[in-house]
């Protein structure tokens, strides 16, 4: 049965990347809960989607002055003392609205930000008190940047997954990167011996040298799996919608992805936000288990995935 990522936690229902979004998450039986992972000012490492925090938390004024000059708020100009302060919201957009309108109220309830480490004691916590054996997904966010800005986030991550015991092949851990150069890295020069994930965005997206079209061509998945165990792929790079009436068909990415021997776990499933030309989440999660046979799912809705596959699995 496919796995089921929870991303950001169960953040369908509580604001990303909290604490209780990640318990909530365990409790709906997901396999893993992703951390994407970002550095403080003081080289702590927190649990938060974005290099920038303006759009989950108040801290605009909690802290008014402390912007850089393109207007944003980010977490590196704050020490984990400051960033515990600061109250997380529902995401909001440029605007201050709801990015989700029918999710948790924005601006309400209390929620913070904590730690790798913080989270990893809670997935072991919870792993030990119900004998269960959900994983954890960790993402190096912007490795590049983090260098810039004179810290090393991916040694600090190892550091600290280690100390974990994350350590190999066997532990119930995927770590993922967009940065194809740095999981090159991490895997050759760090010696990781974890399961890692070459995350597979639009070449627009991120501030990376890493080439997703070239990734994606039969060469650069047999080059990507000299290196990782799976790619991450954005659900719109694995299928083509048919036209009026047919049905959605496959861009060849997974299965040039398996016959290279890699996992494919796409992002990210959405009851609220479905991908185009899919009339429901059933249809979605059908399309991308039955007919491309994909071998993980990021989902924001961590119970609707896992029902669905366990009715698939009933053969209903
Ligand atoms: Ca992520």
């Amino acid at each position: 049965m496919p796995a089921v990522i929870a991303h950001r936690g169960a953040c369908g229902y509580l604001p990303e990347h909290t604490l209780p979004a990640k318990a909530m998450a365990y409790a709906m039986a997901a396999d893993f809960l992703e951390q994407d992972v970002v550095v403080t000012r003081d080289d702590e490492l927190v649990v938060l989607h974005d290099i920038h925090i303006d759009r989950v938390t108040d801290v605009a004024t909690r802290y008014p002055g402390r912007a850089r000059e393109d207007g944003r708020y980010y977490v590196r100009d704050f020490d984990l003392a400051e960033i515990r302060t600061l109250r997380v919201t529902e995401r909001l957009d440029r605007e201050g609205r709801p990015v989700y309108p029918g999710r948790f109220p924005p601006r309400t309830g209390h929620f913070g930000v904590h730690t790798l480490a913080e989270e990893l004691a809670l997935v072991a916590g919870l792993n030990r008190a119900t004998g269960g054996r959900t994983g954890v997904y960790p993402e190096i966010k912007r490795p590049a940047w983090h260098h810039e800005q004179g810290v090393d986030i991916t040694v600090a991550m190892l550091e600290v997954l280690t100390a974990h015991g994350y350590a190999g092949p066997e532990d119930a851990i995927f770590l993922q990167c967009f940065d194809a150069g740095e999981l090159v890295r991490v895997r050759q020069e760090l010696g990781c011996r974890l399961r890692l994930v070459q995350l597979i965005g639009e070449n627009s997206w991120e501030e990376s040298d890493t080439d997703y079209v070239y990734l994606s061509t039969e060469g650069g998945l047999a080059e990507l799996a000299g290196t990782v165990d799976a790619i991450g792929p954005w659900v719109n790079q694995l299928y083509i919608r048919g036209a009026a009436g047919q049905p959605p068909r496959s861009t060849g990415l997974t299965e040039r992805a398996h016959e290279a021997g890699l996992l494919v776990h796409p992002y990210t499933f959405r009851a609220d936000s479905l991908a185009p030309g899919f009339g429901s989440l059933a249809d979605m999660v059908g399309f991308f288990c039955s007919d491309l046979g994909v071998d993980g799912l990021f989902t924001d809705f961590p119970d609707q995935v896992r029902q669905l596959l366990n009715g698939r699995a009933d053969g209903r």
